[in-house]
């Protein structure tokens, strides 16, 4: 079989959509070579060798040494150079390339092919001694720390044991002649550590270095970068041997990292960073400030690229134009100049914020590029939750410490700390921080993950720290050059001012600013382009959007968001009131009918109050009310302080209180004395709800002329006759209020479905309800046989083990809970064809669980009001 494709120099075996078999990089690099755009030839190692390679022992296929042999004499002939030869050597770049970008995990190797001989073909191919020397002494550090292991400070020892020596202080006074003691120091040090000399056989360097790549793909920071990332570990990665370019050949090179588009704004302008005479790493090390690509972004003291390089910069302006053709994305390119002669090493689809995936979905649609229904598919459903929520008070006061990039958007406040270990611990205690780093790098994921924000005090807007922040949606400050860090003294300073590890401060990720303490913030304003690719969504879903809501805010919110409607309000949010725990206590405790009534005539008025500010907001929309759920256990008073109280308004004494207390409460009340059974046991408690309902429904009837429709749902309910006798106490107090009032409303009763039994026999329970909504909380817990409020001490660990593939209170379960979904829909149907069906549990925000709500034809989904775009947007991308 075929386990390695050429590409570049017109032999090109590979295309885009080969990037399961190439990896994204070696996949786009023939894309790009094949639609004529200057790519240095080379060769990709298919990512099915790295599967083999841990299925064998860490064995190669047979054929592949004879593939590789063939590919490689394929690209010494288009270079015209040999791999090896002391006159016109050939140097190759090595590196990892998966399905999915990883950035940073997996390791490079770069100017492989480099040893004593071809050092001095490289010098004279370049008449440049020093250029040779120090290409050479890079190698063998790069192969030295990631294929031989070395720790890198070994290397670092040597170069600082030369300059002293020398006299000098930076890395460019060095000689050519120092860069050869290097050479000389690292080789000597190599063979002391490892035990042999440094290999000076490219054939021996390439397979080192080919092993150490598909080596790197079980490293730490890459299984935790793919359990972050739902990566699976037999996806594998690919390796690309490519033709080495020089960008640090002279003045004439550069190398440079850029956006065809704003990653942070999504703006339709050419964004990035080169730097002259460097290679590749460098821009992304942050050792030398990077410069901008366009003279209009460049500051007084900046060179922009098309200025200092007009002629690589007006080609790579048409590269852009020709990608984004291409591609119809925004692209995130690499390339290097090499005596002025343009190559590009990398494309691929860019990361970026939401704002900016947003403003390019919606730019590109009406610049042709794409449809209104790939910018539908092309935002991340989650992603727009990065857009709703607060940034800083513009208004409020602030303490400004110190300035830096604005590498990602959103602002975040916390207690700072100074490692990734430290922010996960603190995180896991429920406690906000912000990570500081002078920089971050591979190793600190697991950090950057778990802090609301990331500062660091190098690098620049492609800097490892921003661009996996902006991935992740962490508000980022990155390259705060006046901010110092003394990890020792667990501190950092700016302009005089000190802040201690455990203080707080606030980072502004669109600004770039760092504010000392912590500055209110606001609730976002959404752009055009946010409302025009609503309304296209709007355009194409099938789904309604509700929300859950039980206050007049986040009612409000919602319907800002676009909410068609409560598809639930728990009602027993209502009474944890200060004002009204006093009464629900007493209703509760109350051993007589007529003392429940009495402490529920001083709910009624509240209720009332609740339901009309609904009403009243909800203008006409649907009104999903629930009556009580909760197991009165809940509400019980506790300690000594509370039961008196109780005891007083009751005219009772306190142990027949503590008695009462005592009986109430429960072994295991999320199966207990809940739901419809309280109606049931108390039916004057469901009698004052459903007064409140129609009364506040009259009363908004009279007062706007337009009678909402309130839907009166009954929790918990199992059996038919359950919801008989509960609807039958709502429908007669309907009759009463209509009565009394000389106004009628239309209404209807329905239930939830959230115990197995429920969904079983719904086409009994459709007899006699309006509609179904699925409480897929409690639905998830009681098919499951899983306690919501416990499994957060084993859930993790089976999702871990891979037992269960998501925590299937956030994305429902398709096979078992969604089976039952199903059946109750099928047999509710069956006779009722119309009965309305819906959604109310978590998973009404979850853009899976909201693709299977599509396909198993229910009319709406509910969730709470932040995520009602988000759901607007999932429903869309479902109806597609
Ligand atoms: C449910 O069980 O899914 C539901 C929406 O109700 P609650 O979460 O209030 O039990
Ligand atoms: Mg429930």
């Amino acid at each position: 079989s075929k386990w390695v494709y050429s590409f570049g120099a017109g032999h090109n075996e590979g295309k885009a959509e080969m990037r399961n078999l190439l990896g994204g990089k070696g996949a786009n690099l023939a894309e790009m070579a094949s639609i004529g755009l200057p790519v240095p030839p080379g060769f990709t190692i298919t990512t099915e060798v790295c599967t083999y390679y841990y299925d064998h022992g860490k064995q190669y296929p047979p054929e592949l040494k004879d593939q590789v042999g063939t590919a490689l004499k394929r690209v010494e002939e288009a270079v015209g150079a040999r791999f090896g030869d002391d006159r016109t050597p050939l140097l190759v770049s090595v590196r990892s390339g998966a399905r999915v970008s990883m950035p940073g995990m997996m390791d490079t190797v770069l100017n492989l092919g480099l040893n004593d001989q071809t050092v001095e073909g490289l010098t004279a191919a370049s008449g440049d001694p020093r250029f040779a020397w120090d290409s050479y002494r890079r190698f063998i550090q790069m192969y030295g720390s990631v294929v031989l292991g070395i720790d890198h400070h070994r290397f670092e020892e040597i170069i600082e044991h030369v300059k002293l020596d020398r006299g000098v202080v930076e890395d460019t006074q060095l000689t050519a002649q120092d860069w050869h003691r290097v050479v000389d120091g690292y080789k000597e040090m190599v063979a002391e550590v490892k035990g042999e000399p440094f290999p000076q056989d490219p054939t021996a360097q390439l397979w080192g270095a080919i092993g150490a790549v598909f080596g790197s793909w079980m490293n730490p920071r890459a299984n935790t970068y793919r359990r972050l990332h739902d990566i699976p570990a037999d996806w594998g990665t690919a390796v690309n041997v490519q033709a080495m370019v020089f960008g640090n050949m002279g003045e004439d090179c550069a190398t440079g990292v850029c956006f065809t588009r704003d990653p942070s704004t999504g703006e339709n302008i050419f964004y990035g960073e080169y730097l002259i005479n460097a290679q590749g790493e460098d821009v992304v090390a942050g050792i030398r400030t990077p410069q901008p690509m366009s003279e209009a972004r460049a500051k007084p003291d900046e060179r922009s690229m098309e200025k200092a390089m007009p002629d690589a910069y007006k080609e790579l302006v048409q590269v852009r134009a020709t990608l984004e053709k291409h591609y119809t994305d925004m692209q995130d390119i690499e390339f290097t100049v090499q005596q002025n002669k343009l190559y590009m090493l990398q494309t691929r689809n860019g990361k970026r914020t939401a704002a900016a995936s947003l403003k390019i979905a919606v730019d590109m649609a009406r610049e042709g590029l794409i449809d209104q229904a790939e910018a539908i598919k092309r935002v991340n459903p989650a992603a727009l939750d990065q857009l709703l929520h607060p940034t800083l008070d513009p208004k409020a006061p602030r303490k400004l410490l110190s300035k830096g990039l604005p590498a990602s958007p959103g602002a975040a406040c916390g207690a700072v700390v100074f490692s990734a270990d430290e922010a996960e611990v603190r995180a896991q205690k429920g406690e906000s921080v912000i990570l500081v780093r002078i920089e971050t790098s591979p190793e600190d994921i697991h950090g950057m993950h778990a802090a609301k924000g990331i500062l660091t005090t190098r690098g620049g807007m492609t800097s490892h720290a921003a661009v996996v922040a902006r991935g992740m949606g962490r508000p980022c400050v990155a390259g705060a050059g006046g901010v110092t860090v003394d990890y020792g003294a667990q501190a950092l300073q700016a302009g005089g001012q000190v802040v201690r590890a455990g203080e707080t401060i606030t980072l502004d990720g669109a600004t770039g600013e760092i504010f000392i303490g912590s500055v209110p913030m606001v609730e976002p304003q959404l752009s055009g382009d946010f409302a025009t690719l609503m309304e296209w969504a709007d355009g194409v879903r099938r789904l309604k959007v509700r929300t859950n809501a039980e206050t007049p805010l986040d009612a409000d919110t919602a319907r800002k968001f676009g909410a068609e409607g409560i598809g639930l309000c728990r009602t027993e949010h209502m009474f944890f009131d200060p004002e009204r725990i006093g009464a629900v206590r007493q209703m509760i405790m109350s051993e007589t009918e007529s003392g429940r009534r009495e402490a529920l005539s001083r709910l009624l008025p509240f209720q009332r109050q609740d339901f009309t500010e609904l009403f009243r907001i909800m203008a006409g929309l649907p009104v999903t009310i629930r009556l009580l759920d909760p197991p009165l256990h809940e509400f019980l008073p506790h300690g000594e302080a509370e039961i008196a109280e109780v005891a007083t308004s009751l005219g009772a004494d306190v142990a027949a209180m503590q008695r009462r207390a005592q009986e109430l409460s429960e072994a295991n009340p999320m199966l207990g004395h809940r739901g419809c059974r309280l109606g049931i046991s108390y039916p004057e408690i469901y009698e004052m709800q459903a007064r409140a309902i129609f009364e506040a429904a009259v009363a908004i009837a009279k007062e706007t002329g337009k009678a909402p429709v309130p839907e009166i749902m009954i929790p918990l309910v199992a059996t038919r006759r359950e919801l008989e006798i509960t609807r039958a106490q709502v429908d007669k107090v309907a009759q009463e209020v209509f009565a009394e009032s000389g106004h009628h409303v239309e209404y209807l009763v329905g239930t939830m479905i959230e115990l197995p039994r429920a969904a079983l026999v719904a086409d009994r329970i459709a007899e006699v309800g309006d509609f179904f909504s699925f409480g897929t909380n409690d639905l998830t817990q009681t098919t499951f046989g899983l306690s919501r409020d416990d499994a957060g001490k084993f859930l993790p660990l089976y999702v871990e083990k891979g037992i269960l593939p998501k925590d299937p209170f956030v994305s429902i379960d398709p096979d078992g809970v969604g089976a039952l979904v199903k059946i109750a829909r099928e047999k509710g149907r069956s006779v009722k064809p119309d009965l309305k069906l819906g959604i109310c549990g978590e998973h009404g925000g979850d853009p899976a669980s909201i693709q299977f709500c599509e396909e198993a034809g229910l009319d709406y989904v509910s969730c709470s009001p932040y995520r009602v775009p988000v759901a607007r947007l999932a429903a869309a991308q479902a109806a597609l």
